[in-house]
């Protein structure tokens, strides 16, 4: 992971020492020595994190922060405040101000490593996750009204493992002050077993139990699915930072010292529950824009996007197991008629009812498509082409065999559909050939009466083929000439 590191700070053998230290450690660093410069960078740049000094003549920390965040091309980039003031409400000002973290000067090191590190995780999980919606052609969804700072902490549900009632009163008051709901326990097993049976969106972990490593609870809450992205708080004592690097390492994403400063517990909770909140935010937006992009919005089955990227992934993995993938190409016969007659609202009712009618018509694995207008795809893996033929006359008869009910006067229409039917999964079928074979037989379907089952002859066994081709011809042409009601 190598990471961009914006180092900014007006003094500079500041500057010289954490870029020394952050490049020791293989980070990329560039270094700014005033808040315009850095802002300059930030846009030129764009690193991964920004480590802020606060105190700058001019332009200062706060200021350089808040116009990184106003800007939406910026906005998403951490930002580290480093700071060598003692009053620690500045610190926590620096936060609600929109930093991400801060640092004391001098800085120590794994208080240094750690909040770099697990913030340019995070920013790199926002990439990805930008990235994914890019791709899937929904961008612009996660900028809209939706940023890390905006996120609400109200009823945040935390969970805490403290043995000493003193500290334990102590944090669940502060916490229950900022609007948390806080539940407590005071061994390991105990919380592990809360954890596990509860969706907590922070779990604070006391290092300084009398007769338990709370490190255990640590490792137990990253090695279990339903814990494993939930945030983790540390609490030690001045000068435990072994242990403080051993939890960073097991997972946990931050901590505090005691005694506990309420105003710092309560700003590093806060910022760890609105990662939280953000992060699922972004991935159930991503999961829905995923969806949205590849399903059929007026009849909820897959598109057409979804076959080219599914189809040739099934089609490898036929030819390496040798097993069929049969493909059935069908379309609605003289369906121009149904809109020119009945209206554009009515011929949707009748995709939909198409769509319907042969989603319902499957087994788990099939799975149905609209390839555009009037056009549908069914895809069956391991399907050879008798079966395929089958589920053909089948689809073409829960289509044909009964009316559909629209929402025009006449009530009920009969809708037929031509069905072409094709067989692929050796080496060297591809997409496009297989779909270039159904769609021939598809025409032929149609060239040959329309409401029918046209197979490729390719890979479909001759006695199959010839007794497909006598129960075809005995069923009547699609009605011609104005759209046939049911009356
Ligand atoms: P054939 O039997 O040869 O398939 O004749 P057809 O009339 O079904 O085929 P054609 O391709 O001539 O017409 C298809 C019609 O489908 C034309 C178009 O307006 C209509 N269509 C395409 N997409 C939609 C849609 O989303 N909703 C509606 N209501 N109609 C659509
Ligand atoms: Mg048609
Ligand atoms: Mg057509």
């Amino acid at each position: 992971m190598s990471a961009r590191v914006l180092v900014v700070d007006d003094v500079m053998p500041n500057v010289k020492l954490l870029a020394a230290k952050l490049t020791r450690e293989y980070f990329d660093v560039i270094t700014a020595y005033n808040g315009q410069q850095a802002l300059e960078l930030v846009k030129k740049e764009s690193p991964d994190i920004v480590l802020l000094d606060v105190m700058m003549p001019g332009m200062d920390g706060f200021e350089v922060c808040q116009r990184i965040r106003s800007d939406p091309m910026t906005m998403h980039i951490p930002v580290v405040m480093v700071t060598a003031l003692s009053d620690i409400s500045d610190r926590v000002r620096g936060l609600e101000a929109g930093a991400d973290d801060f640092l004391t000067k001098p800085v120590n090191d794994i208080a240094l490593f750690a909040r770099v590190r697990s913030l340019v995780r995070l920013k790199m999980m926002m990439d990805e996750w930008r990235l994914r919606e890019s791709t899937s052609g929904h961008f612009g969804m996660l900028n809209n009204g939706i940023s890390l700072l905006s996120e609400s902490t109200d009823e945040a549900r935390v969970l805490v493992l403290e043995d000493s009632p003193l500290d334990l009163d102590k944090i669940t008051e502060t916490l229950k002050r900022d609007g948390s709901v806080v539940y407590s326990a005071t061994t390991v097993g105990d919380a592990l077993e809360r954890a596990l049976t509860n969706d907590f969106e922070l779990v604070i972990v006391s290092l300084t139990l009398l007769n338990e490593d709370g490190l255990r609870l640590c490792s137990q809450l990253r090695s279990h699915e339903r814990t494993r992205q939930v945030p983790i708080l540390l609490m030690i004592d001045e000068g435990d930072m072994n242990r403080v690097a051993k939890g960073l390492e097991l997972g946990a994403n931050d901590y505090v010292i005691k005694p506990i400063d309420r105003n710092e517990l309560q700003a590093r909770v806060r910022t760890q529950i609105r990662r939280k909140r953000y992060q699922d935010r972004l991935r159930a937006n991503y999961e829905q824009s995923l969806s949205l992009a590849l399903t059929d919005s007026l009849t909820g089955v897959f598109n057409r996007r979804y076959v080219s990227a599914h189809l040739p992934r099934l089609l490898d993995r036929a030819a390496d197991s040798n097993k069929p993938v049969s493909i059935l190409m069908f379309d609605i016969d003289h369906f121009k008629r149904v809109n020119d007659t009945f209206g554009h609202d009515i011929g949707d009712e009748v995709l939909k009812e198409v769509a319907e009618r042969a989603s319902r018509n499957l087994r788990n694995f099939d799975l149905v498509a609209r390839l555009g207008g009037e056009e549908f795809v069914v895809i069956m893996p391991d399907t050879d082409g008798e079966s395929a033929l089958m589920v053909a006359e089948r689809l073409r008869n829960r289509i044909g065999d009964t009316v559909f009910r629209i929402s025009a006067p006449v009530g009920e229409i009969v809708v037929t559909v031509s069905v072409g039917v094709a067989v692929g999964g050796r080496v060297g079928d591809t997409v496009e050939t297989l779909i270039k074979r159904s769609d021939e037989a598809l025409y032929e379907a149609k060239r040959s009466g329309r409401n029918r089952v046209v197979a490729d002859k390719r890979d479909i066994p001759l006695s199959v083929l010839q007794s497909l081709q006598e129960q075809q011809q005995a069923i009547p042409r699609a009605p011609d000439g104005a759209v046939a009601g049911s009356s």
